[in-house]
């Protein structure tokens, strides 16, 4: 006989997975169905190789119309969907993004405002762990400084830097989901370029050092392990 859950969630994304810490912590019972392979952290391997079996592998699908697309890069299917696998940039969206309509007829505007979400960008930002400096990133709307200093710029990041001060620009460093320090029991990057493979050491923001322990904490009912077995 098929147990009773208070919540099913289907697919085991950075979505699925965030609503899935939440509900649990919350009292909820949850299971996560996942088509794609279940893993952890040490499954991640940094090859490029390797990495390509963390990308969407299946038929070329329709987001709309009959134009069918093969996602490549930027899906992915296995616990931590395409989230398991980005080069951690995640800057916010400005305030003029809400009303391209109203602002420049084109588009549609959003039914809420960026300080409406303000609130959400500030606290995922600690929950998954942001690094960047809010004070050089003039053009960022408000809001709460990130919870890591920005990682330090190499070389070539400082010549182009310089070249844009001498045309009268100013820069920024990235706002990024990877470490610059130890940050909530997860180490800092080691500056070795393989986010692309999911960061076999954790310092990357991917599910499965943000969401997944946190869905099955022992505080929480649990989410269950349906298609995400061979997890501790
Ligand atoms: S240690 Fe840093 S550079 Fe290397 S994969 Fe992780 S986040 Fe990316």
């Amino acid at each position: 006989m098929m147990e009773s859950r208070d919540v099913v969630i289907v697919g085991a994304g950075a979505s699925g997975l965030m609503l899935a810490a939440r509900l649990a912590e919350g009292g909820q019972s949850v299971t996560v169905l996942e088509a794609g392979p279940a893993r952890q952290l040490s499954d991640l391997v940094s090859s490029q190789i390797w990495a390509r079996k963390l990308k969407w592998s299946e038929p070329a699908v329709s987001e709309s119309g009959d134009h069918k697309i093969g996602h490549a890069f930027n899906a992915g299917s296995g616990t931590g969907g395409s989230a398991l696998h980005h080069y951690g940039v995640w800057l916010r969206m400005h305030e003029g993004d809400f009303t391209l309509q109203s602002d420049h007829g084109v588009g549609l505007d959003w039914p809420l405002s960026y300080a409406d979400l303000a609130p959400h960008y500030d606290r995922v930002q600690t929950e998954v762990g942001l690094s960047g400096d809010a004070d050089q990133e003039r053009w960022r709307p408000q809001g709460a400084p990130y919870p890591m200093p920005p990682l330090p710029l190499f070389a070539q990041s400082r010549v182009l830097a310089r070249g844009f001060e001498k045309t009268g620009r100013h820069t920024s460093p990235l706002p990024l989901a990877i470490n610059s320090e130890p940050y909530e029991g997860r180490r800092s990057c080691q500056y070795d370029g393989w986010c692309d493979a999911g960061c076999p050491i954790g310092a990357l923001g991917n599910p499965l050092v943000t969401w997944l322990p946190r869905a099955r904490c022992r505080r929480a009912t649990g989410a269950q392990r349906h298609g995400l077995s061979g997890h501790p």
